[in-house]
Protein backbone atom coordinates (compact mmCIF):
# COMPACT_ATOMS: atom_id res chain seq x y z
CA UNK A 1 0.00 0.00 0.00
CA UNK A 2 1.54 3.30 -1.43
CA UNK A 3 -0.27 6.17 0.56
CA UNK A 4 0.32 9.53 -0.63
CA UNK A 5 -0.61 12.03 2.09
CA UNK A 6 -0.50 15.42 0.26
CA UNK A 7 -3.47 15.90 -2.73
CA UNK A 8 -5.79 18.63 -3.58
CA UNK A 9 -8.45 19.01 -5.60
CA UNK A 10 -6.97 20.69 -8.02
CA UNK A 11 -9.52 19.82 -10.95
CA UNK A 12 -12.85 20.93 -9.51
CA UNK A 13 -15.92 21.11 -11.70
CA UNK A 14 -16.20 24.91 -12.79
CA UNK A 15 -19.40 25.21 -11.19
CA UNK A 16 -17.12 25.79 -7.59
CA UNK A 17 -15.20 29.27 -9.61
CA UNK A 18 -18.32 30.19 -10.72
CA UNK A 19 -19.79 30.24 -6.98
CA UNK A 20 -16.61 31.80 -5.49
CA UNK A 21 -16.67 34.96 -8.46
CA UNK A 22 -20.57 35.40 -7.07
CA UNK A 23 -19.31 35.46 -3.48
CA UNK A 24 -16.85 37.67 -4.10
CA UNK A 25 -18.99 40.23 -5.84
CA UNK A 26 -21.23 39.98 -3.12
CA UNK A 27 -18.12 41.75 -1.24
CA UNK A 28 -19.01 45.15 -3.11
CA UNK A 29 -22.89 44.31 -3.37
CA UNK A 30 -24.70 42.58 -1.10
CA UNK A 31 -27.53 42.06 -3.10
CA UNK A 32 -25.23 39.80 -5.37
CA UNK A 33 -24.19 37.26 -2.69
CA UNK A 34 -25.90 33.36 -4.12
CA UNK A 35 -29.10 32.59 -3.01
CA UNK A 36 -28.51 29.61 -2.15
CA UNK A 37 -25.00 27.25 -1.58
CA UNK A 38 -26.04 24.29 -3.96
CA UNK A 39 -23.26 24.41 -6.58
CA UNK A 40 -25.23 22.36 -9.42
CA UNK A 41 -22.05 20.21 -9.79
CA UNK A 42 -23.17 16.57 -9.87
CA UNK A 43 -21.74 13.20 -9.37
CA UNK A 44 -20.65 12.51 -13.30
CA UNK A 45 -19.22 15.84 -13.23
CA UNK A 46 -17.15 15.32 -9.80
CA UNK A 47 -15.73 11.34 -11.60
CA UNK A 48 -14.78 12.98 -14.60
CA UNK A 49 -12.71 15.83 -12.86
CA UNK A 50 -10.94 12.87 -10.78
CA UNK A 51 -11.09 9.77 -13.04
CA UNK A 52 -9.17 12.12 -15.25
CA UNK A 53 -6.44 13.56 -13.18
CA UNK A 54 -5.96 12.59 -9.86
CA UNK A 55 -6.71 9.05 -10.29
CA UNK A 56 -5.02 8.59 -13.68
CA UNK A 57 -1.73 9.30 -12.12
CA UNK A 58 -2.24 7.19 -9.49
CA UNK A 59 -2.49 4.43 -11.29
CA UNK A 60 0.07 5.07 -13.97
CA UNK A 61 2.42 6.33 -10.99
CA UNK A 62 1.23 2.89 -9.04
CA UNK A 63 -0.01 4.59 -5.90
CA UNK A 64 -3.18 3.18 -4.18
CA UNK A 65 -4.47 6.20 -1.76
CA UNK A 66 -4.34 9.97 -1.46
CA UNK A 67 -4.69 12.20 1.98
CA UNK A 68 -6.95 14.62 -0.08
CA UNK A 69 -7.46 18.02 0.91
CA UNK A 70 -9.47 21.09 -1.23
CA UNK A 71 -7.14 23.46 -3.51
CA UNK A 72 -4.97 24.75 -1.26
CA UNK A 73 -4.26 28.28 -3.30
CA UNK A 74 -8.19 28.36 -3.24
CA UNK A 75 -8.50 28.28 0.76
CA UNK A 76 -7.43 32.00 0.67
CA UNK A 77 -8.25 32.81 3.71
CA UNK A 78 -7.44 36.42 3.52
CA UNK A 79 -10.19 37.17 1.01
CA UNK A 80 -13.62 39.20 2.10
CA UNK A 81 -14.87 39.03 6.03
CA UNK A 82 -14.84 35.93 8.59
CA UNK A 83 -18.69 34.20 6.89
CA UNK A 84 -17.13 34.50 3.31
CA UNK A 85 -14.50 31.68 4.55
CA UNK A 86 -16.84 29.85 6.61
CA UNK A 87 -19.17 29.46 4.01
CA UNK A 88 -16.47 28.97 1.41
CA UNK A 89 -14.82 26.09 3.61
CA UNK A 90 -17.85 24.28 4.08
CA UNK A 91 -18.47 24.28 0.19
CA UNK A 92 -15.02 22.97 -0.62
CA UNK A 93 -14.77 20.33 2.40
CA UNK A 94 -18.32 19.01 0.86
CA UNK A 95 -16.81 18.73 -2.12
CA UNK A 96 -13.65 16.87 -1.13
CA UNK A 97 -16.52 14.50 0.95
CA UNK A 98 -18.63 13.78 -2.26
CA UNK A 99 -14.99 12.53 -4.16
CA UNK A 100 -14.36 10.38 -0.76
CA UNK A 101 -17.69 9.03 -0.95
CA UNK A 102 -17.32 8.40 -4.57
CA UNK A 103 -14.06 6.94 -4.43
CA UNK A 104 -13.60 5.49 -1.37
CA UNK A 105 -10.75 3.33 -1.85
CA UNK A 106 -8.61 5.87 -3.74
CA UNK A 107 -9.35 9.27 -1.65
CA UNK A 108 -9.55 9.70 1.97
CA UNK A 109 -10.40 13.74 3.28
CA UNK A 110 -8.39 16.23 4.98
CA UNK A 111 -10.32 19.75 5.21
CA UNK A 112 -9.06 23.27 5.22
CA UNK A 113 -10.38 25.28 7.90
CA UNK A 114 -12.60 28.45 8.16
CA UNK A 115 -9.75 30.70 9.20
CA UNK A 116 -9.91 34.48 8.66
CA UNK A 117 -6.82 37.29 9.46
CA UNK A 118 -7.46 38.45 13.10
CA UNK A 119 -10.39 35.77 13.83
CA UNK A 120 -9.65 33.36 16.71
CA UNK A 121 -8.64 29.48 15.53
CA UNK A 122 -11.14 28.89 17.98
CA UNK A 123 -14.07 29.63 15.45
CA UNK A 124 -12.47 26.72 13.13
CA UNK A 125 -13.16 24.26 15.59
CA UNK A 126 -17.08 23.65 14.78
CA UNK A 127 -16.23 22.71 11.07
CA UNK A 128 -12.91 20.81 12.20
CA UNK A 129 -15.37 18.38 14.45
CA UNK A 130 -17.97 18.30 11.54
CA UNK A 131 -15.11 17.04 9.02
CA UNK A 132 -13.61 14.35 11.20
CA UNK A 133 -16.98 13.17 13.27
CA UNK A 134 -19.31 13.77 10.12
CA UNK A 135 -17.63 13.69 7.05
CA UNK A 136 -14.68 10.98 8.05
CA UNK A 137 -12.00 13.10 7.36
CA UNK A 138 -8.74 12.43 9.55
CA UNK A 139 -7.13 15.73 9.39
CA UNK A 140 -6.90 19.04 8.57
CA UNK A 141 -4.79 21.97 6.80
CA UNK A 142 -3.86 24.76 9.32
CA UNK A 143 -2.71 27.78 7.68
CA UNK A 144 0.00 29.45 9.64
CA UNK A 145 -0.79 32.74 7.91
CA UNK A 146 -4.40 33.56 6.86
CA UNK A 147 -3.02 36.76 5.80
CA UNK A 148 -1.70 35.47 2.53
CA UNK A 149 1.97 36.53 2.52
CA UNK A 150 2.15 39.53 5.49
CA UNK A 151 2.14 37.48 8.70
CA UNK A 152 -0.20 39.35 10.51
CA UNK A 153 -1.46 36.77 13.00
CA UNK A 154 0.22 35.56 16.24
CA UNK A 155 2.83 33.15 15.71
CA UNK A 156 1.97 29.16 15.68
CA UNK A 157 3.38 28.85 18.93
CA UNK A 158 1.18 31.76 20.89
CA UNK A 159 -1.96 30.87 22.94
CA UNK A 160 -3.94 32.46 20.14
CA UNK A 161 -3.68 29.21 18.78
CA UNK A 162 -4.60 27.17 21.83
CA UNK A 163 -8.21 26.02 20.91
CA UNK A 164 -7.59 24.37 17.40
CA UNK A 165 -4.84 22.59 19.10
CA UNK A 166 -7.03 21.13 21.80
CA UNK A 167 -9.56 20.14 19.26
CA UNK A 168 -7.46 18.56 17.22
CA UNK A 169 -5.49 16.48 20.28
CA UNK A 170 -9.02 15.57 21.23
CA UNK A 171 -10.41 14.32 17.72
CA UNK A 172 -6.48 12.75 17.30
CA UNK A 173 -6.08 14.06 13.74
CA UNK A 174 -3.33 16.12 12.65
CA UNK A 175 -2.60 19.19 10.80
CA UNK A 176 -0.70 19.88 7.75
CA UNK A 177 0.71 23.47 8.05
CA UNK A 178 -0.21 25.05 4.41
CA UNK A 179 -0.40 28.19 3.81
CA UNK A 180 -2.72 29.75 0.71
CA UNK A 181 -2.24 31.76 -2.34
CA UNK A 182 -0.10 34.69 -1.69
CA UNK A 183 -1.67 38.45 -1.94
CA UNK A 184 1.37 39.79 -1.30
CA UNK A 185 3.31 40.36 -5.14
CA UNK A 186 6.60 40.05 -3.60
CA UNK A 187 5.99 36.77 -2.66
CA UNK A 188 4.95 34.05 -5.20
CA UNK A 189 2.61 31.50 -4.08
CA UNK A 190 4.26 28.33 -4.76
CA UNK A 191 7.54 29.24 -5.13
CA UNK A 192 7.95 31.47 -2.21
CA UNK A 193 5.26 31.84 0.12
CA UNK A 194 4.74 27.84 0.16
CA UNK A 195 8.25 27.30 1.10
CA UNK A 196 8.69 30.25 3.52
CA UNK A 197 5.34 29.15 5.27
CA UNK A 198 6.56 25.67 6.09
CA UNK A 199 10.28 27.30 7.14
CA UNK A 200 8.79 30.08 9.22
CA UNK A 201 6.17 27.69 10.98
CA UNK A 202 9.46 25.14 11.50
CA UNK A 203 11.88 28.40 13.16
CA UNK A 204 8.83 29.72 15.27
CA UNK A 205 8.48 26.13 17.04
CA UNK A 206 12.26 26.27 17.50
CA UNK A 207 11.61 29.49 19.27
CA UNK A 208 8.83 28.59 21.42
CA UNK A 209 7.66 25.05 20.70
CA UNK A 210 8.70 23.16 23.75
CA UNK A 211 6.07 24.56 26.39
CA UNK A 212 3.32 23.80 23.23
CA UNK A 213 4.47 20.60 22.73
CA UNK A 214 4.38 20.08 27.03
CA UNK A 215 0.95 21.42 26.62
CA UNK A 216 -0.36 19.49 23.74
CA UNK A 217 1.71 16.20 24.43
CA UNK A 218 0.09 14.36 21.11
CA UNK A 219 0.25 17.53 18.86
CA UNK A 220 1.28 16.16 15.59
CA UNK A 221 2.30 18.45 12.57
CA UNK A 222 3.55 17.86 8.96
CA UNK A 223 5.38 20.49 7.26
CA UNK A 224 4.68 19.61 3.64
CA UNK A 225 6.90 20.63 0.49
CA UNK A 226 9.50 18.51 1.89
CA UNK A 227 9.70 20.94 5.44
CA UNK A 228 10.61 24.36 3.20
CA UNK A 229 14.17 25.01 3.72
CA UNK A 230 15.04 23.18 6.63
CA UNK A 231 16.09 20.17 5.60
CA UNK A 232 18.46 21.74 3.23
CA UNK A 233 19.79 24.02 6.22
CA UNK A 234 19.35 21.83 8.97
CA UNK A 235 23.15 22.51 10.68
CA UNK A 236 21.21 26.03 10.66
CA UNK A 237 18.65 24.93 12.47
CA UNK A 238 19.80 22.79 15.26
CA UNK A 239 23.00 25.72 15.51
CA UNK A 240 20.34 28.21 16.36
CA UNK A 241 18.34 26.17 18.70
CA UNK A 242 21.56 25.49 20.64
CA UNK A 243 22.28 29.20 20.92
CA UNK A 244 18.99 29.74 22.51
CA UNK A 245 19.89 26.98 25.14
CA UNK A 246 17.27 24.72 23.94
CA UNK A 247 18.10 20.71 24.26
CA UNK A 248 18.72 19.00 20.87
CA UNK A 249 15.50 19.46 19.07
CA UNK A 250 15.62 15.82 17.82
CA UNK A 251 14.67 15.23 21.53
CA UNK A 252 11.84 17.57 21.45
CA UNK A 253 10.62 18.74 18.79
CA UNK A 254 10.93 15.92 16.03
CA UNK A 255 8.55 13.71 18.07
CA UNK A 256 5.79 16.01 16.76
CA UNK A 257 7.00 17.32 13.22
CA UNK A 258 6.90 15.72 10.12
CA UNK A 259 8.19 15.87 6.56
CA UNK A 260 7.09 14.89 3.65
CA UNK A 261 8.28 14.07 0.04
CA UNK A 262 6.59 17.36 -2.27
CA UNK A 263 10.31 17.76 -3.71
CA UNK A 264 10.68 17.77 -7.48
CA UNK A 265 14.29 16.12 -7.98
CA UNK A 266 16.60 13.10 -7.14
CA UNK A 267 19.05 15.55 -4.84
CA UNK A 268 16.39 16.89 -3.15
CA UNK A 269 14.24 13.81 -1.92
CA UNK A 270 17.96 11.98 -1.40
CA UNK A 271 18.92 14.91 1.03
CA UNK A 272 16.00 14.82 2.67
CA UNK A 273 15.96 11.14 3.94
CA UNK A 274 19.79 11.78 4.58
CA UNK A 275 19.14 14.39 7.20
CA UNK A 276 15.48 13.81 8.46
CA UNK A 277 15.02 10.33 10.41
CA UNK A 278 12.85 8.50 7.98
CA UNK A 279 10.45 7.86 10.95
CA UNK A 280 9.77 11.77 10.51
CA UNK A 281 8.72 11.17 6.49
CA UNK A 282 5.49 10.58 4.69
CA UNK A 283 5.55 10.20 1.12
CA UNK A 284 3.54 12.59 -1.02
CA UNK A 285 3.45 14.24 -4.35
CA UNK A 286 0.76 17.17 -4.19
CA UNK A 287 -0.42 15.92 -7.49
CA UNK A 288 -2.13 17.79 -9.62
CA UNK A 289 -0.64 20.70 -7.77
CA UNK A 290 2.73 23.12 -7.71
CA UNK A 291 4.69 21.77 -10.68
CA UNK A 292 2.67 20.05 -13.67
CA UNK A 293 5.39 19.99 -16.29
CA UNK A 294 8.07 17.23 -17.42
CA UNK A 295 11.22 17.81 -16.03
CA UNK A 296 13.77 17.30 -19.80
CA UNK A 297 16.64 16.05 -17.46
CA UNK A 298 14.71 12.94 -16.49
CA UNK A 299 11.58 12.70 -18.70
CA UNK A 300 9.15 12.57 -15.85
CA UNK A 301 6.54 14.00 -14.13
CA UNK A 302 8.49 16.35 -11.67
CA UNK A 303 6.33 15.45 -9.02
CA UNK A 304 6.40 12.10 -10.01
CA UNK A 305 8.17 11.71 -6.37
CA UNK A 306 7.57 8.02 -6.29
CA UNK A 307 10.01 7.55 -8.67
CA UNK A 308 12.72 9.31 -6.55
CA UNK A 309 11.64 7.61 -2.98
CA UNK A 310 11.44 4.29 -5.04
CA UNK A 311 15.93 5.14 -5.85
CA UNK A 312 16.62 6.22 -2.01
CA UNK A 313 19.42 4.44 -0.66
CA UNK A 314 17.26 3.19 2.33
CA UNK A 315 16.12 -0.67 3.58
CA UNK A 316 12.58 -1.69 2.38
CA UNK A 317 11.86 -1.62 5.97
CA UNK A 318 12.79 1.98 5.77
CA UNK A 319 10.84 2.47 2.71
CA UNK A 320 7.62 0.78 4.07
CA UNK A 321 7.69 3.58 6.35
CA UNK A 322 8.36 6.32 4.08
CA UNK A 323 4.94 4.95 1.64
CA UNK A 324 2.50 3.60 4.31
CA UNK A 325 3.19 2.87 7.80
CA UNK A 326 4.34 6.51 9.14
CA UNK A 327 0.86 7.44 8.09
CA UNK A 328 -0.66 5.15 10.53
CA UNK A 329 1.25 6.66 13.24
CA UNK A 330 0.61 10.67 12.12
CA UNK A 331 -3.31 9.97 11.18
CA UNK A 332 -4.39 6.89 13.59
CA UNK A 333 -8.03 7.65 11.85
CA UNK A 334 -7.23 6.47 8.69
CA UNK A 335 -7.23 2.86 10.33
CA UNK A 336 -10.74 2.90 11.01
CA UNK A 337 -11.52 4.59 7.49
CA UNK A 338 -9.49 1.95 5.44
CA UNK A 339 -11.19 -0.59 7.25
CA UNK A 340 -14.84 0.99 6.56
CA UNK A 341 -14.01 1.13 2.84
CA UNK A 342 -12.68 -2.34 3.16
CA UNK A 343 -9.08 -1.17 2.39
CA UNK A 344 -7.88 -3.12 5.33
ZN1 LIG B 1 -0.37 21.36 -0.88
Amino acid sequence: MIIDCHGHYTTEPAQLGLFRNQQLAALADSNRRPATTDLGITDDQIRVTIEGAQKKQQTERGTDLTIFSPRAAGMAHHVGPEWVSQEWTRMCNDLIYRVTELFPKNFIGVCQLPQSPGVSPANSVKELERCVTELGFVGCNLSPDPSGGYWKDPPMTDRYWYPIYEKMCELDVPAMIHVSSSCNPAAHATGAHYINGDTTAFMQFIQNGEKVFKDFPNLRLIIPHGGGAVPYHWGRYRGLAQDMKKPPIEEWLLPHVYFDTCVYHQPGINLLAEVIPVDNIMFASEMVGAVRGIDPKTGHNYDDTKKYVDKLKVSDADKKKIFETNVYKVYPRIKARMKKVGLA
